[in-house]
């Protein structure tokens, strides 16, 4: 039993920096405002393999585009693990929308070849074991207030964190994680002017544990082990393995048919809604559907986003 939380280290990341910090499994990273409406960018790795990281592309088709309380940090396929649970979120106002900002972007939309950017702040805390400017990978952006237009285009609304306002992180593996003060300080993610955030880590309480769904545990969330080449390639060329013979994995595929047997008032309720035109052109194409949200409804855990007829 662990009632308490214990501080372990508590710091200071200035505007221009970020910190690349060892969390063991159980420890919480706190990300807190000093003087409010700054935003943070985050990396984090596996500590023990570097190549299973965050994906923010699996985190927002899971969670949607504005993770936080309740939701996971998870890693790139084909590893798919729940890397960090977010177990405090004092804003609500997150992003895994938006890239890191970089030297290109200012100097591209800006006209400024010079300016302080997530991307070479990452680069530079993550130097510090051993990953190169090219291991940095897509951000999820803390406190950054986002929203996407009518129009498909995504935007920047005005930064509504306070001074005091936190999001607290628990590691569900032992992980680097990478904290960064975020330097667009030209456009409003932190509404153009850049402050400093307070990071602590902690050991989690009990507590702490209870705020966290369990997480699922699944055979296709594969690991080196599983990898037909296990080594990581060390070179930058690209070239041909002659040896190399197709093997992919449910081939041939396989496909059965099934038959199935329709009531007259079944076979009306199919024409009314293929006549809706929402679902398909023709009965077989709105069976289809019908058949995929029966199975959504059986078997899919989290988010069902299958629209109601
Ligand atoms: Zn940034």
């Amino acid at each position: 039993m662990t009632t308490e939380r214990k501080m372990l280290q508590e710091l200071i990341i200035e505007p221009g920096t970020g910190k690349a910090l060892e969390l063991r499994r159980g420890q919480i990273l706190r990300i807190a405002q000093t003087t409010g409406r700054q935003c943070a960018d985050f990396n984090c790795f596996n500590l023990h393999d570097y190549k299973e990281f965050f994906h923010t592309g699996r985190t927002r088709h899971l969670h949607g585009m504005h993770p936080t309380k309740g939701d996971f940090l998870w890693s790139a396929p084909p590893r798919e693990r729940p890397m960090m649970a977010i177990i405090e979120d004092t804003v609500g106002t997150n992003d895994v929308l938006y890239p890191r900002c970089s030297a290109f972007l200012f100097e591209h939309q800006y006209g400024l070849a010079v300016h302080t950017n997530c991307h070479d702040i990452q680069a530079e805390a993550q130097r510090e074991y051993g990953l190169t400017p090219d291991d940095v990978h897509d951000s999820f952006n803390f406190f950054m207030h986002t929203g996407v237009a009518p129009d498909g285009h995504p935007y920047i609304a005005k930064n509504m964190a306070k001074a005091g306002d936190y999001v607290e992180l628990l590691a569900l593996m032992d992980v680097l994680a990478i904290p960064n003060v975020c330097g667009a300080d030209v456009m409003m993610t932190s509404n153009f002017e850049l402050k400093p955030l307070k990071l602590s880590v902690f050991d989690a309480a009990d507590s702490d544990w209870a705020k966290v769904n369990e997480p699922p545990r699944l055979k296709n969330q594969r690991n080196p082990e599983m990898f037909k080449i296990k080594n990581i390639k060390a070179d930058r060329e690209l070239y041909k393995d002659i040896s190399y013979k197709p093997d992919f994995i449910n081939v041939p595929i396989e496909i059965s048919e099934i038959e199935i047997e329709l009531s007259d008032e079944e076979k009306e309720w199919l024409s009314q809604l293929t006549a809706t035109g929402k679902y398909g052109e023709s009965e077989v194409e709105v069976l289809r559907y019908v058949f995929h949200s029966w199975w959504i409804d059986k078997f899919m855990r989290g988010p069902k986003h299958v629209p109601k007829g």
